[in-house]
């Protein structure tokens, strides 16, 4: 597509949208001079609230009121099978089965509960291959978690850098390094989308080439689900796990959600850290001893579901869904981030004060650009803020960018651009 520098063009794009009504499902905030809703560019953080969030949330907080405990059993929506309501939706997202999905939890804490049953090392195959500045909570986990084991991180921590001077990493340079480690190789667990970049990684060849060693292979997609599509099962994936309050627009700490590969569906000897919830739901309330876990995903539940959050979820999917799922949603992002990335590049500035270091090919990236802003980094970002522009700042000199297909529009980015312009001509 040309793109074209004008707020006109920006609206006839708007006008021609097929999801133009869906920004009118979401709640925007007010710009910070309170006149008009502000250019909401941070879904890549925190999605914003769909209108059907508030009654969804009421209408269990009704159960629980008339039917208290019987609600578990009882009511339209009984909480005992609530996750189910979740799976088809979920298992759509990630290109899965719906045996393959749960929800449950938040995502750090699933990571470590999938890290239990896929990272298991042994004298000679105890290496993990995670991507160099990893989100923080997922390097914190994969530390402890090779500490817990008795190894040590720098021995047992194998981290991917760019080559000098670029940003992202090669696919070619991720398979080297997997058929170099080798036998040694125990899990490899990367994020799907790096957080920092915006960089998507090759999920299909990244998991090849670790099943060619011997080694587990799993993705962190915070940052994916919702954003790029996703084929789980396909791709031979064996586990991974993403939250639901960035692209999915489930809420601050909203719950999480797990993929595990239908092959070990049947596994119940597969080692996993248990509870109640992940037992055979027919025996279940027998509570007998000697642990015996539900078919798939659902056996490594720990807890009963947390509802209020997990109702959420089930009206932010819908939204998913009735937008035409990741194919529609998709179509739109690529060409508002095509958008976003020409009117950047038309800035009279040169890379050496400001680059995107997100890839320019858009099979390699989502929705977010991130700008590495050589100087007056932070000024940059105080003067989107002031100008309403909601994005997020990342130190050192990093702002990410994000429009949403959901509920941002052409026009929006045309007046980020705007904003842009203004500070770039005062450099
Ligand atoms: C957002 C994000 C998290 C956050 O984890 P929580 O447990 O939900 O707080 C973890 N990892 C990655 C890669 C993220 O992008």
């Amino acid at each position: 597509m040309t793109f074209e520098p004008t707020l006109d063009f920006a609206r006839r794009l708007d006008a021609q949208d097929p999801l133009r009504e869906f920004r009118q499902h979401f709640l925007i905030p007010p710009a910070p001079n309170g006149s008009r809703d502000s250019l909401y560019f941070c879904g890549n953080s925190l999605g914003l609230q769909p209108r059907t969030a508030r009654a969804a949330v009421e209408r269990q907080m009704q159960n629980w009121q008339e039917l208290a405990v019987e609600g578990h059993f009882k009511g339209e929506t009984p909480w005992m099978h609530f996750h189910q309501r979740l799976q088809d939706a979920s298992a759509q997202v990630v290109g899965a089965k719906p045996v393959e999905v749960v929800v449950m939890n938040n995502l750090t804490t699933n990571l470590h509960l999938l890290l239990v049953s896929f990272y298991q090392p042994t004298a000679t195959r105890y290496k993990v291959l995670m991507e160099g500045g990893a989100f923080p909570s997922d390097q914190y986990a994969l530390e402890t978690q090779v500490r817990m084991r008795g190894l040590e991180p720098d021995d047992a921590i194998v981290e991917l850098t760019p080559r000098p001077g670029e940003h992202t990493l090669r696919t070619e340079d991720i398979l080297a390094k997997i058929a170099e480690l080798g036998d040694s190789l125990c899990t490899i667990i990367m994020g799907g989308i790096n957080y920092y970049t915006g960089q998507v990684y090759d999920m299909a060849a990244i998991t090849k080439a670790g099943h060619a060693v011997g080694a587990m292979v799993g993705f962190d997609l915070a940052h994916a689900a919702g954003n790029i599509p996703l084929q789980l099962h396909d791709w031979d994936v064996d586990f991974a796990c993403w939250c639901s309050y960035k692209y999915l627009n489930s809420g601050p700490g909203g719950v999480s959600g797990v993929f595990v590969h239908e092959r070990f569906a049947d596994q119940p000897d597969l080692l996993r850290l248990a509870g109640w919830w992940g037992y055979d739901e027919q025996e279940r309330f027998k509570m007998r001893k000697g642990f015996r876990p539900m078919r798939g995903a659902a056996g490594w539940q720990l807890s009963n579901s947390a509802i209020l959050t997990m109702a959420v979820h089930e009206a932010a999917l819908a939204e998913h869904m009735a937008a035409g799922g990741m194919p529609a949603l998709r179509r739109k992002s690529e060409q508002l981030t095509g958008y976003l990335e020409f009117l950047i590049n038309r800035l009279e500035l040169p890379k050496s004060r400001l680059e995107i270091i997100t890839p320019a090919d858009p099979a390699q990236r989502g929705c977010q650009l991130s700008l590495l802003v050589h100087q007056n980094g932070r000024d940059l970002f105080d003067h989107l803020m002031e100008a309403g522009v909601i994005g997020d700042w990342r130190e050192p000199n990093v702002i990410r960018l994000a429009p949403v297909p959901l509920y941002n529009t052409f026009e929006d980015v045309f007046h980020v651009g705007e904003v842009l312009a203004e500070w770039a001509a005062r450099q």
